[in-house]
């Protein structure tokens, strides 16, 4: 082949000219002349590849700076040098050296383009600074009153189960919580989320699950909008309390959705419960109201206690393996005194 240009021949061409002709005073990269970066003014994310991104603000610069870069179809990037120029707070020069191969010839060029940031907010942050929420989580008591450990307990619980939830799908949050009277009220971004929450909750406490929905409007397609409302009814007990069981009293040490286990005050026997049985029992101690003592000696099967009451030392049978440390639970009833494990 020849050029067309200078006339070289017995030379590899593009468009007809030898690689020198081609290369010649030729522009092999353009950027515009600004590009803008969006950048969340309450979560601080950017806009990058058609979502929100948490990356650093340099990384953010650099990667929407290099999609501006338009590199002719006959070179083929293969690596670039980078370097951002600080005019402002709000506008960044980025520097860009392109190392190209064209037709197997090395070769470069550079340009740069002004990064200017721009305030923005992100649909979740809209969403959230917008209370929107789709579900509410009505958590209450079996009893009149909700616990306060209990209910900073359930809070716990659902703020940490969001927060995983919200790792891998950023439009999950909690809007907000808010106390009732026997319960809490959790608003919610999602329904599915409620609905899951929901679920852990009943497995968790042994709860009952009720669920509504109300309408509340139509969505711009004309769909009507939907918000559910998840009723969590806890029961009277909660694990660690002691209950009425068979006559006799027994720690209460599991509870599920369909059941839980109960371990025997006398025997030390652990025994599956129905659900049907659980609700049936009485409960003869909240878990904060059994009273601990002072632990005077240790042996293999017994322990010696003070009496919570009278001070008198008490010999009480423990379970096999069971750690003591310098105080125990114990619970006195009808003038007996019983070690709690
Ligand atoms: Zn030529
Ligand atoms: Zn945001």
């Amino acid at each position: 082949m020849f050029c067309v240009k200078c006339g070289k021949e017995d030379v590899d061409t593009i468009n007809g000219l030898c690689m020198e002709c081609f290369l010649n005073g030729r522009k092999l990269v353009t950027m515009p002349h600004h590009v803008d970066l969006i950048k969340c003014s309450n979560c601080g994310e950017y806009a990058l590849r058609d979502q929100w991104l948490k990356v650093s603000q340099d990384d953010a610069i650099l990667e929407i700076a290099m999609n501006t870069a338009m590199i002719i179809p006959e070179a083929r990037l293969v690596s670039v040098g980078q370097m951002i120029e600080r005019q402002d707070e709000k506008n960044f020069v980025v520097h860009v050296q392109f190392d190209l191969d064209v037709n197997g010839v090395m070769t470069g060029d550079e340009d740069s383009t002004i990064v200017r940031l721009k305030n923005g907010v992100c649909k979740r942050c809209s969403r959230q600074l917008g209370s929107y929420y789709e579900a509410i989580i009505q958590l209450r008591s079996g009893e009149r009153n909700l616990d306060e450990d209990l209910r900073e307990e359930v809070v716990r619980y659902v703020r940490r189960s969001v927060d995983d939830m919200a790792r891998n799908n950023r439009d999950l949050f909690i809007t907000k919580i808010q106390k009732a009277i026997g319960g809490v009220d959790f608003y919610l971004s999602s329904t599915a989320m409620g609905r899951s929450i929901t679920r852990e909750l009943v497995d968790r406490y042994g709860a009952e699950e009720k669920e509504s929905a109300s309408l509340v409007g139509q969505t711009s397609d004309g769909q009507e909008m939907y918000r559910v409302t998840f009723l969590v009814r806890l029961p009277g007990y909660h694990v660690g309390d002691i209950v009425q069981y068979n006559g006799k009293p027994h720690l209460l040490s599991a509870v599920s959705r369909n059941g839980g286990r109960v371990i025997d005050l006398n025997s030390f026997r652990d025994i599956p419960v129905k659900k049907t049985e659980l609700q049936d029992m009485r409960v003869i101690c909240k878990r904060d109201e059994i009273p601990e003592t002072t632990v005077v000696s240790v042996s293999d099967k017994e322990i010696q206690v003070l009496h919570p009451r009278n001070y008198n030392t008490i010999d009480l049978r423990i379970p096999e393996g069971q750690e003591i440390g310098d105080t125990v639970k114990v619970l006195e009833l009808e003038e007996e005194l019983f070690f709690v494990p």
